[in-house]
């Protein structure tokens, strides 16, 4: 009996397959974990053509039961994650099997890879990591060169229950994520019938909102034969993917580049400032920053950056007055008659820095991130960004993004950064 899987990778077409996520684990219900394996997974399938249709979440023990029957009836391919550990709240393989109507199985390679793991530690390895070599009788037994707790592969075949492939896979990412790629990507792709994965592209753009989008190009990405699109929008950026063959991806970025070049952050997956530093570094300049209402995550941002020695020299976290004065040379007169948070002053700290510095260009920022310290005239949100740039005058502009403390550093962050881009 074929699968409407494998029925799929025979006759090589067919409609979407379906795959879904089960991610097991207390830990995750409570909040106590980051559940970061759905978006990770998705992130790696895509490149391929296929994409996540649900995922769900329970707590360790007896509700993967009821998750699992659900899901097996469902999907194609289910993805469980967790509860491969020695402990006695890791019940996914026992479950597993029970659903699946299989009997677990020890298994010698996986008994004699995890005496090894213990063994080369120099660790005695307890009793109950035994049960990590249990495994359904006729799956495949992941290896997992990173841990005690190999992998499980049930193909479709096997399941007793419904016709859909189960891998389970071990919860710490470090473990599970080099495991996904060397065991689960080919078994997907043959399942799935990917030979050539389809073209993609995610072209980042900055300094528009996604309604832009909707407004100017969505109904001509619409009409283009063979696309698939979408958006996705971050703080003070927004992601436009393309899926498709090669001349679909053209056409559609040609539309988006028509309307939107100027904002165009990176078409090959780089973030704003591995931008700046690729830019600064093909015309041989230097960055300086003096940064008030960031508290120096500009520099963060741009340190972040392999190559970023070639291209950064100092970043001043000028934070109080006094700071402003001594590092920047900010005159105290400048500072009382138009406040820190003025245009004067923001012109002051990037002119100082640059001097300071002897970069070639200095961005500044001073703002009010709130929630106190706000005023009619400069409400909690206000931002001023100063640029200098030897040989040429400097220039200041205002932004606003009233949100959290966090929020508002990364969008002003993102405006100097842009702005940096910018003169580039
Ligand atoms: P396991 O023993 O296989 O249940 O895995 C437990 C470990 O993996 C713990 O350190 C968890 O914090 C981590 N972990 C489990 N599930 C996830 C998840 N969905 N996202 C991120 N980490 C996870
Ligand atoms: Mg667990």
């Amino acid at each position: 009996m074929l699968s409407s899987l494998e029925n799929r990778a025979r006759t090589g077409n067919a409609p979407p397959v379906r795959i879904e996520v089960l991610n097991t684990g207390t830990e995750l219900m409570l909040g106590h974990t980051l559940n970061t394996h759905g978006a990770w997974i998705a992130r790696e399938l895509f490149p391929l053509g296929l994409t996540i249709a649900r995922q769900t979440t329970v707590p360790d023990g007896e509700a993967i039961r009821d998750a699992l029957v659900e899901t097996v009836e469902r999907a194609d391919a289910v993805i469980v994650t967790g509860g491969l550990g020695p402990t006695s709240d890791d019940l996914t393989r026992e479950l597993t099997a029970e659903v699946l109507g299989l009997d677990l199985i020890e298994d010698e390679a996986a008994m004699r890879s995890i005496e090894a793991f213990f063994a080369l530690r120099g660790r005695p390895m307890a009793d109950s990591n035994r049960k990590q070599a249990l495994s359904p009788a006729g799956a495949d037994v992941l290896p997992n060169p990173n841990g005690t707790a190999p992998g499980v592969y049930v193909p479709p075949r096997l399941n007793g229950r419904a016709n859909c492939a189960v891998f389970l896979l071990p919860g710490p990412p470090r473990e599970l994520h080099p495991m996904f790629r060397v065991e689960v990507i080919p078994r997907l792709r043959a399942l799935a019938g990917v030979e050539t994965p389809p073209h993609s592209l995610v072209l980042k753009f900055t300094g528009i909102g996604e309604s832009d989008f909707h407004q100017g190009i969505d109904e001509r990405l619409a009409a283009v034969p063979g696309l698939e699109y979408g958006y996705c929008a971050h703080i003070g950026e927004v992601d436009l993917r393309l899926v498709g063959g090669p001349a679909a991806i053209e056409t559609a970025r040609a539309i988006a580049l028509e309307s939107f070049s100027a904002q165009l952050v990176s078409d090959d997956g780089s973030s704003l400032e591995e931008t700046v530093v690729r830019l600064l570094a093909a015309r041989g300049m230097k960055l300086a920053t003096a940064e008030s209402c960031t508290g120096g995550l500009i520099s963060c941002r741009v340190t972040d950056v392999s190559g970023a020695s070639e291209v950064f020299t100092h970043g001043f976290v000028t934070y109080a007055n006094e700071a402003k004065k001594e590092l920047l040379g900010v005159s105290a007169s400048d500072l009382e008659t138009h406040g820190a948070v003025s245009e004067t002053v923001a012109l002051a700290m990037a002119e100082g820095a640059l001097r300071a510095s002897g970069a070639d260009i200095a961005v500044s920022v001073t703002g009010i991130a709130g929630p106190t310290g706000g005023t009619t005239e400069k409400p909690v949100g206000t931002a001023w960004i100063g640029l200098a740039r030897k040989g040429a005058e400097p220039a200041a502009f205002k932004v606003f993004h009233p949100r959290n403390r966090h929020d508002f550093k990364l969008a002003v962050s993102q405006a100097a950064l842009d702005a940096v881009r910018r003169v580039l």
